[in-house]
């Protein structure tokens, strides 16, 4: 078995240098445990950017994908294959549209979303042709396609990527008179996240979906929203959306949403709008295949058998009180909706790093986002105790 510095080593030599992971390498996982090859254990407090939200290795997921394993995990959609329908249904059933499509990674879902909302508003909308502009917000993330990028204001993320994509423009989040002010003839939807998560865990003010749904409404444009994040309980409501009671017109989900077990990802919408994608028009090899199906199925199971969103309200009022009651000095604000939770440090802490390594040292993994926050997202199965653990090591890590 390789040590975690000779892993560490060899993806320095070999891969690209996308990524500046806290140097910890992970072998193995259970629940909400990961451990190091030197059998070091650790709480895991990212989930994967909320894909664990089941926990690691879901005894039910697993299963569902085992059995499935064994007897069909490609067909690609030039022929029909007996799990997908199911599947969608399932999905349909716990979202509340009528009809969806699959595919795996997250910013191909958004690359759907972009498509569907274009068409239609050619289509039924009568917008002149190559005209259709999408609002998004500052500070979003969507994903990283040169498309998606295009309307990302992440130097990072952006820098030499170019030409960008046009057809999109930003307004900053939570502000519901900047949507309306930037809607014009051409204007065909508004893209947005419910909670900003790459951002910062940035939570707009209570009633600002609820305006915008009425914006949205109000000038006929589409409201496509990314819970690509957010959705599957990670805000203590199956989705995001669900706290101001709306309803997107377009729904973008992945992640969490085979319980981090392998990439699905989907687009979600009611049939007139579904209707504009015919035959040839969007695909994917992978989207919708039965291995993906079978743990996207049974994931939704878990989430709402093991009633997942209300253990993230619960437990994450519980997490963001303990945190604030820490008080550190460094900390400038601790914010959170369910278990989906940001500690954001003054600029004089010099930096979210620092704590991050020190928490990783402790045992408990995390990861710093935009330098000064630190985003805490524990899979949604953790234990109320090993909640007070992670407290219990926070209060030594961060000064008073
Ligand atoms: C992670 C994420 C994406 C992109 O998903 P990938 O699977 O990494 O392509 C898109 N939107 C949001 C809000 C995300 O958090």
């Amino acid at each position: 078995m390789l040590t975690s510095k000779e892993c560490m080593n060899l993806e320095a030599q070999y891969g690209a240098k996308n990524y500046k992971p806290i140097p910890v390498v992970i072998n193995k996982a259970e629940g909400a445990w990961v451990w190091d090859p030197e059998g070091k254990k650790y709480l895991d407090c990212l989930s994967a950017y909320s894909a664990v939200n089941h926990g690691h290795l879901h005894p039910r997921i697993l299963k569902a994908v085992e059995e499935q394993l064994h007897t069909l995990t490609l067909t690609s959609r030039a022929f029909y294959n007996d799990r997908l329908g199911r599947f969608l249904k399932r999905l349909c059933e716990v979202s509340g549209f009528d009809m969806a499509l699959p595919m795996n990674t997250g910013a191909e879902a958004v690359e759907t979303g972009i498509k569907i909302a274009r068409r239609y508003s050619y289509e039924k909308k009568k917008i002149e042709k190559n005209k259709a502009e999408i609002i998004t917000a500052y500070q979003n993330f969507h994903g990283r396609t040169t498309t998606i990028v295009s309307f990302s204001n992440d130097e990072n993320a952006t820098h030499g990527y170019g030409p960008y994509t046009p057809g999109f423009k930003h307004i900053p989040f939570n502000d519901t008179e900047a949507l309306e002010a930037s809607i014009n003839e051409n204007t065909i939807a508004f893209l947005v996240e419910p909670i900003q998560g790459e951002a910062g865990v940035i939570i707009p003010d209570e009633g600002y979906l609820k305006k915008v749904r009425q914006i949205c409404d109000k000038h006929d444009i589409l409201l496509i929203l990314d819970e690509i994040q957010t959705g599957f309980g990670r805000t203590g409501k199956t989705f995001c959306f669900e706290h101001e009671n709306i309803k997107p017109d377009i729904l973008l989900v992945g992640k969490a949403l085979s319980g981090g077990v392998i990439p699905v990802s989907a687009a979600i919408t009611n049939k007139n709008i579904m209707d504009v994608i015919t035959p040839g028009s969007h695909g994917s090899t992978f989207g919708g295949n039965p291995l993906a199906c079978a743990a996207g199925e049974e994931a939704l199971n878990v989430l709402l058998e093991e009633k997942l969103p209300e253990r993230s309200h619960e437990l994450g009022e519980y997490f963001l009180k303990g945190i604030r009651k820490i008080d550190s000095s460094i900390f400038k604000e601790v914010r959170g909706k369910g278990l989906f939770i940001a500690i954001e440090l003054t600029e004089s802490a010099g930096g979210a790093r620092q704590y991050t390594e020190a928490l990783k040292d402790k045992g408990i993994l995390a990861k710093e986002t935009h330098v000064h926050t630190i985003r805490l997202a524990p899979p949604l199965v953790v234990e109320k105790d090993e909640l007070d653990w992670a407290l219990s090591v926070m209060k030594d890590v961060f000064p008073q």
